[in-house]
């Protein structure tokens, strides 16, 4: 990742890709304090455009408050610095990473005397699992790692540290050979996946976890606006593994992950075992919505220019 032409915007400054550089005592990689976003511009008809980069910035705005560290910008300002840094490497397409981290001005637990250093860095990711993916489905495994509990992790604020867990849970799928986990929260009940929100399809119906364990997705946010404009009934409850095995149809949505149909769980064909039909209608609304050849909220897609 380090190796390749192109900048990142650091702390106010466009920085060449190679020299984006941080100490090895810098001290979130120490101890995981720092939060993150995972952005995605589209090619639109009017150009290239980030979509809910707002939300975006604020979810990191309240990931960094959660977690009490200043931001040194504004708002306004890492807005600019996304639309920069597509800018600026000349891609129709990207994922952006917006970071917030404390550098290695100090040592200790006390996370005093640090400054927060901001990097967005913005590359071509054009589909998180095998493209086919998008059209089969995946295969997932409930984990044997539990998703976080409201009181050891923070769930509201996208933490760097929390993928610890994340990464062990899905390397853990990946092993017994499934595309990816689905962790249960401290209760039992069905959370997320290790970077997505869950979706069950039953009798017409559109569930998804509370989201007490969750992340507050900005995709699943979109799935609400979406299922509204479709006329499909959504409702939040708290969904059991076994629940999801007798599903008509379940799928994940991400930023990174886009509309993703699950096609197996725990061994389990869910509905056909394949793409089922209200997710294909969510999963085409969604592209065409992030490429702006459907509006459901024209503030949603912000031009790079
Ligand atoms: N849950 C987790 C744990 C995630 O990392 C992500 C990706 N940010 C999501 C859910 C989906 O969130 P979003 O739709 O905002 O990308």
């Amino acid at each position: 990742m380090d190796d390749r032409d192109g900048l990142i915007w650091f702390d106010g400054e466009m920085v060449p890709w190679r020299d984006a550089r941080v100490h090895v005592l810098t001290h979130t990689l120490h101890y995981g304090m720092g939060c993150f976003e995972g952005v995605r511009a589209y090619a639109t008809d009017q150009g290239t455009a980030i979509f809910r980069l707002r939300e975006h910035t604020n979810r990191l705005f309240d990931s960094a408050k959660i977690l009490g560290m200043d931001m040194p910008f504004s708002k306004a300002q890492i807005n600019d610095a996304c639309r920069s840094a597509v800018r600026e490497n000349n891609l129709k397409e990207a994922y952006l990473r917006p970071m917030v981290f404390f550098g290695s001005e100090g040592m200790g637990l006390r996370a005093d005397n640090l400054k927060t250093h901001v990097i967005v860095a913005a590359w071509e990711w054009p589909s998180y699992m095998a493209p086919e993916t998008r059209e089969l489905g995946i295969k997932v495994q409930t984990s044997s790692f539990t998703r976080h509990h409201v009181n050891i992790a923070v769930t509201k604020a996208k933490a760097n540290g929390q993928y610890i867990n994340s990464m062990m849970a899905l390397a853990e799928a990946q092993r017994g050979g499934y595309d990816e986990a689905l962790l249960l929260d401290p209760q039992g009940y069905a959370a997320e996946g290790s970077g997505e929100n869950l979706f069950v399809v039953k009798d017409n119906v559109i569930y998804t976890p509370v989201l007490t364990s969750c992340l507050n997705g900005i995709t699943r946010n979109t799935v609400f606006h979406m299922a509204r404009h479709l006329g499909y009934e959504l409702r939040e409850k708290l969904i059991t593994r076994d629940e999801i095995y007798i599903a008509d149809e379940a799928f994940f949505t991400g930023t990174a992950a886009e509309v993703l149909p699950i096609r197996e769980l725990d061994g389990r064909s869910i509905g056909e075992g394949r793409r089922g039909p209200i997710t294909e209608k969510v999963q085409s609304l969604y592209f065409d919505v992030v490429r702006g050849k459907q509006v459901l909220d024209a503030d949603w897609l912000t031009p790079i220019l």
